[in-house]
């Protein structure tokens, strides 16, 4: 998984489902080895203002993403806010899916 693909992930993400977040660019969002991070599928560091994903598997390096950003704007693991958030962002998802199909229709 180059570098260039997770930026660009990162960056479509910023722009599409996040642009309140981050506006001054201080989180950094990276690829890493799973020993890195204990092992973790991915990790929201918020003294660091990190993101690391180390391997996203079937479910596609913005699925994952998505999911440590959520982390990043919502308190309290994965609870009420983080879920709501997720879900919200899961909806855009949909709808942008939806709206890609009938433009190649
Ligand atoms: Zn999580």
């Amino acid at each position: 998984m180059g570098k260039m693909k997770i930026d660009q992930a990162a960056e479509y993400l910023r722009k599409n489902f996040f642009p309140r977040w981050d506006r001054a660019h201080k989180w950094k969002i990276r690829m890493c080895g799973l020993e890195d991070i204990h092992y973790a599928n991915g990790l929201c560091d918020k003294e660091t203002k990190t993101i690391s994903i180390a391997y996203f598997g079937d479910y596609g390096l913005e699925a994952f993403l998505i999911h440590e950003i959520c982390h990043a704007v919502t308190d309290g693991y994965h609870g009420i806010r983080w879920q709501s958030r997720m879900e919200k962002a899961a909806k855009k998802r949909m709808n942008l899916a939806e709206m890609s199909w009938q433009q190649k229709s």
